[in-house]
């Protein structure tokens, strides 16, 4: 991915709308380019002090530990989610198999 593309995604990733194969290519992008991330981080820090105004004023946070934890979050998200997939996969290759083999003891057993 390029960095205007990902720059483009930047809101996408903040506001959570992102699929699952952008999300990867994004958090990809963002660790290895400090200029994206700069420019994630400038955009973190203004939705989440905009947010915070409605939610809760007076309070203070640090966007940067913010952004790294929900960084950091995306990451474990996708991690899981292909483990998930692989899992999912295996699963299903071995539901095939069982439903296979009901199938062939039905016919044997109607045969
Ligand atoms: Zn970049």
């Amino acid at each position: 991915m390029e960095c205007k593309e990902v720059q483009k995604l930047i809101t996408k990733y903040i506001a959570k709308d992102m699929n699952d194969k952008e999300l990867e290519h994004f958090l990809n992008h963002i660790e290895n380019c400090k200029e994206c991330y700069e420019e994630l981080e400038i955009n973190y820090t203004i939705y989440a002090a905009l947010m915070q105004l409605d939610d809760n004023p007076g309070a203070s946070y640090d966007m940067s530990a913010m952004l790294l934890e929900q960084l950091k979050a995306s990451k474990k998200y996708i991690i899981r989610k292909k483990a998930f997939e692989q899992f999912k996969n295996a699963l299903y290759t071995a539901a095939m198999v069982a439903l296979i083999i009901v199938v062939i003891i039905q016919i044997r057993l109607w045969i």
